[in-house]
Protein backbone atom coordinates (compact mmCIF):
# COMPACT_ATOMS: atom_id res chain seq x y z
CA UNK A 1 0.00 0.00 0.00
CA UNK A 2 1.50 3.27 -1.19
CA UNK A 3 1.60 5.34 2.21
CA UNK A 4 -0.71 8.90 2.34
CA UNK A 5 0.47 12.09 0.30
CA UNK A 6 0.67 13.98 3.67
CA UNK A 7 3.10 11.11 5.06
CA UNK A 8 5.41 10.77 2.00
CA UNK A 9 6.02 14.90 1.96
CA UNK A 10 7.19 14.36 5.41
CA UNK A 11 9.18 11.74 4.86
CA UNK A 12 11.05 13.47 1.88
CA UNK A 13 10.93 16.42 3.98
CA UNK A 14 13.08 14.48 6.56
CA UNK A 15 15.67 13.08 3.97
CA UNK A 16 16.25 16.92 2.50
CA UNK A 17 17.15 17.60 5.96
CA UNK A 18 19.39 14.99 6.25
CA UNK A 19 20.79 15.39 3.27
CA UNK A 20 21.69 19.54 4.50
CA UNK A 21 22.95 18.56 8.25
CA UNK A 22 25.02 15.38 6.99
CA UNK A 23 28.49 16.42 5.92
CA UNK A 24 28.52 15.11 2.97
CA UNK A 25 31.86 12.84 2.48
CA UNK A 26 33.95 12.47 -1.15
CA UNK A 27 33.47 8.67 -2.29
CA UNK A 28 37.17 8.88 -4.19
CA UNK A 29 38.87 9.59 -0.89
CA UNK A 30 36.47 10.12 1.83
CA UNK A 31 37.14 13.79 3.03
CA UNK A 32 34.28 16.52 3.01
CA UNK A 33 32.64 17.52 -0.40
CA UNK A 34 30.45 20.16 -1.26
CA UNK A 35 27.09 18.17 -2.45
CA UNK A 36 26.44 19.41 -5.62
CA UNK A 37 30.20 18.59 -6.90
CA UNK A 38 30.04 15.15 -5.44
CA UNK A 39 33.73 14.84 -5.58
CA UNK A 40 35.97 17.12 -2.68
CA UNK A 41 38.06 19.82 -4.84
CA UNK A 42 41.40 17.40 -4.52
CA UNK A 43 39.50 14.51 -6.51
CA UNK A 44 38.23 16.65 -8.79
CA UNK A 45 41.34 18.19 -9.76
CA UNK A 46 43.02 15.38 -10.29
CA UNK A 47 40.49 13.73 -12.82
CA UNK A 48 42.40 14.68 -16.53
CA UNK A 49 41.23 17.07 -18.33
CA UNK A 50 40.91 16.72 -21.74
CA UNK A 51 40.93 19.56 -24.44
CA UNK A 52 41.51 18.22 -28.32
CA UNK A 53 38.87 17.03 -30.73
CA UNK A 54 38.65 13.27 -31.72
CA UNK A 55 36.05 11.86 -34.83
CA UNK A 56 33.62 9.52 -33.72
CA UNK A 57 33.63 7.88 -37.53
CA UNK A 58 37.77 6.74 -37.04
CA UNK A 59 36.98 5.81 -33.70
CA UNK A 60 34.21 3.21 -34.50
CA UNK A 61 36.35 2.07 -37.37
CA UNK A 62 39.63 1.32 -35.19
CA UNK A 63 41.21 3.80 -36.88
CA UNK A 64 43.36 7.04 -34.99
CA UNK A 65 40.96 9.33 -33.59
CA UNK A 66 43.17 12.16 -32.59
CA UNK A 67 43.64 14.92 -35.59
CA UNK A 68 41.03 13.39 -38.12
CA UNK A 69 40.73 16.51 -40.75
CA UNK A 70 38.44 14.38 -42.86
CA UNK A 71 35.24 13.90 -41.20
CA UNK A 72 34.35 17.63 -39.89
CA UNK A 73 30.42 16.16 -38.94
CA UNK A 74 32.27 13.26 -36.36
CA UNK A 75 33.69 15.88 -34.22
CA UNK A 76 33.53 15.22 -30.61
CA UNK A 77 34.86 17.13 -27.59
CA UNK A 78 35.36 15.01 -24.52
CA UNK A 79 35.71 17.24 -21.28
CA UNK A 80 37.44 14.46 -18.83
CA UNK A 81 39.46 11.31 -19.11
CA UNK A 82 37.09 8.31 -17.67
CA UNK A 83 39.02 7.29 -14.73
CA UNK A 84 38.05 5.92 -11.60
CA UNK A 85 36.85 9.47 -10.35
CA UNK A 86 34.90 10.50 -13.39
CA UNK A 87 33.40 7.16 -13.55
CA UNK A 88 31.49 8.24 -9.88
CA UNK A 89 30.92 11.71 -11.31
CA UNK A 90 28.98 9.71 -14.43
CA UNK A 91 27.13 6.97 -12.05
CA UNK A 92 25.63 9.64 -9.58
CA UNK A 93 24.85 11.85 -12.75
CA UNK A 94 23.41 8.77 -13.95
CA UNK A 95 20.76 7.73 -11.02
CA UNK A 96 20.17 11.54 -10.56
CA UNK A 97 19.90 11.56 -6.79
CA UNK A 98 22.31 15.17 -6.78
CA UNK A 99 20.40 17.99 -7.22
CA UNK A 100 23.34 20.34 -9.14
CA UNK A 101 25.80 18.04 -9.99
CA UNK A 102 24.32 18.06 -13.69
CA UNK A 103 24.88 21.38 -13.95
CA UNK A 104 28.31 21.65 -12.17
CA UNK A 105 29.44 18.72 -14.79
CA UNK A 106 27.83 20.86 -17.77
CA UNK A 107 29.98 23.81 -16.81
CA UNK A 108 33.40 20.99 -17.04
CA UNK A 109 31.77 20.37 -20.60
CA UNK A 110 31.64 23.95 -21.19
CA UNK A 111 34.99 24.50 -20.53
CA UNK A 112 36.43 21.28 -23.04
CA UNK A 113 34.81 23.23 -26.14
CA UNK A 114 36.58 25.45 -28.17
CA UNK A 115 35.60 29.50 -28.04
CA UNK A 116 35.01 29.06 -31.95
CA UNK A 117 32.06 26.64 -32.21
CA UNK A 118 28.91 28.80 -32.68
CA UNK A 119 26.32 25.92 -32.15
CA UNK A 120 23.14 27.32 -32.81
CA UNK A 121 20.95 24.77 -30.60
CA UNK A 122 22.18 21.75 -28.14
CA UNK A 123 20.48 18.26 -27.85
CA UNK A 124 21.40 15.14 -26.33
CA UNK A 125 22.00 11.66 -26.96
CA UNK A 126 18.23 10.10 -26.63
CA UNK A 127 17.35 7.22 -24.77
CA UNK A 128 14.50 4.91 -26.29
CA UNK A 129 11.09 6.23 -24.86
CA UNK A 130 10.12 3.32 -23.01
CA UNK A 131 13.92 2.85 -21.07
CA UNK A 132 13.25 6.62 -20.62
CA UNK A 133 10.23 5.92 -18.46
CA UNK A 134 11.70 3.22 -16.64
CA UNK A 135 14.29 5.51 -15.58
CA UNK A 136 11.97 8.73 -15.55
CA UNK A 137 16.24 10.44 -16.57
CA UNK A 138 17.72 11.11 -19.24
CA UNK A 139 21.46 12.18 -17.54
CA UNK A 140 22.75 13.01 -21.35
CA UNK A 141 19.81 15.25 -21.64
CA UNK A 142 20.41 17.14 -18.00
CA UNK A 143 23.86 17.76 -19.18
CA UNK A 144 22.55 19.41 -22.68
CA UNK A 145 20.33 21.60 -20.44
CA UNK A 146 22.96 23.25 -18.68
CA UNK A 147 25.51 23.05 -21.41
CA UNK A 148 23.01 25.18 -23.69
CA UNK A 149 22.67 27.48 -20.48
CA UNK A 150 25.87 28.64 -20.64
CA UNK A 151 26.54 28.26 -24.26
CA UNK A 152 22.98 30.70 -24.51
CA UNK A 153 21.69 28.84 -27.23
CA UNK A 154 18.41 27.09 -26.55
CA UNK A 155 18.07 22.92 -25.66
CA UNK A 156 15.76 21.05 -28.35
CA UNK A 157 14.75 17.20 -26.61
CA UNK A 158 13.13 15.51 -29.31
CA UNK A 159 15.77 16.62 -32.10
CA UNK A 160 16.84 12.88 -31.95
CA UNK A 161 14.01 10.07 -31.32
CA UNK A 162 15.31 6.40 -31.07
CA UNK A 163 12.94 4.53 -32.84
CA UNK A 164 14.61 1.36 -32.33
CA UNK A 165 15.69 -0.45 -28.98
CA UNK A 166 19.33 -2.04 -29.17
CA UNK A 167 19.91 -4.05 -26.34
CA UNK A 168 23.33 -6.20 -25.34
CA UNK A 169 25.39 -3.56 -26.89
CA UNK A 170 27.97 -4.69 -24.98
CA UNK A 171 28.14 -8.33 -26.36
CA UNK A 172 29.28 -6.82 -29.68
CA UNK A 173 32.35 -5.80 -31.76
CA UNK A 174 32.77 -2.75 -33.05
CA UNK A 175 31.45 -3.27 -36.66
CA UNK A 176 28.59 -5.26 -35.28
CA UNK A 177 27.13 -2.27 -32.94
CA UNK A 178 27.64 0.06 -36.15
CA UNK A 179 25.83 -2.06 -37.91
CA UNK A 180 23.26 -2.92 -34.95
CA UNK A 181 23.16 1.04 -34.32
CA UNK A 182 22.11 1.80 -38.12
CA UNK A 183 18.54 3.32 -38.28
CA UNK A 184 17.79 2.99 -34.57
CA UNK A 185 17.68 6.98 -34.72
CA UNK A 186 15.64 9.37 -36.73
CA UNK A 187 15.26 13.18 -36.96
CA UNK A 188 11.56 14.24 -36.08
CA UNK A 189 12.03 16.92 -38.18
CA UNK A 190 14.59 17.33 -40.29
CA UNK A 191 13.74 20.38 -42.32
CA UNK A 192 14.13 22.32 -38.57
CA UNK A 193 17.74 21.65 -38.77
CA UNK A 194 19.21 22.35 -42.20
CA UNK A 195 22.24 23.88 -42.35
CA UNK A 196 21.92 24.91 -38.30
CA UNK A 197 24.65 23.59 -36.01
CA UNK A 198 23.75 21.17 -33.90
CA UNK A 199 25.88 20.04 -30.85
CA UNK A 200 24.64 16.55 -29.40
CA UNK A 201 25.72 15.83 -25.99
CA UNK A 202 26.35 12.25 -24.09
CA UNK A 203 28.03 11.57 -20.96
CA UNK A 204 30.54 8.66 -21.97
CA UNK A 205 32.28 7.77 -24.75
CA UNK A 206 33.39 4.31 -25.39
CA UNK A 207 33.43 2.89 -28.97
CA UNK A 208 31.86 5.78 -30.38
CA UNK A 209 28.95 4.07 -31.94
CA UNK A 210 26.03 5.83 -30.80
CA UNK A 211 27.34 9.23 -31.47
CA UNK A 212 28.61 8.38 -34.49
CA UNK A 213 24.82 7.13 -35.37
CA UNK A 214 22.84 10.26 -33.46
CA UNK A 215 25.90 12.61 -36.03
CA UNK A 216 25.25 10.76 -38.91
CA UNK A 217 21.84 10.64 -38.45
CA UNK A 218 21.23 14.55 -38.18
CA UNK A 219 23.99 15.41 -40.42
CA UNK A 220 22.56 13.31 -43.62
CA UNK A 221 18.83 15.39 -42.81
CA UNK A 222 21.19 18.39 -43.88
CA UNK A 223 22.59 19.63 -39.88
CA UNK A 224 26.27 20.57 -39.56
CA UNK A 225 27.05 18.79 -36.21
CA UNK A 226 29.85 18.14 -33.66
CA UNK A 227 29.64 16.05 -30.50
CA UNK A 228 30.34 17.15 -26.55
CA UNK A 229 31.04 14.32 -24.15
CA UNK A 230 31.91 14.51 -20.76
CA UNK A 231 34.15 11.47 -20.40
CA UNK A 232 36.13 9.21 -23.10
CA UNK A 233 36.70 5.90 -22.04
CA UNK A 234 40.34 5.02 -23.86
ZN1 LIG B 1 38.06 13.27 -2.70
ZN1 LIG C 1 37.79 10.73 -38.94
Amino acid sequence: MRPPALLRAAVSGVRDLEAFALPQRCPGCGQPAEPERLLCGSCCEHVPVLSFALCARCLVRGREPVGCGRHPQAQVWPALVYDERAALLVHALKYGGRPGLADALAERLARALPAALAADLVTAVPLHPARRRERGYNQAWELAVGLAGRLGVPALEDVLVRVRHTPAQAQLDPERRRRNLAGAFQVREPQRYRERKVLIVDDVLTTGATLEACLGTLAGAGARTVGAVLAWAQ
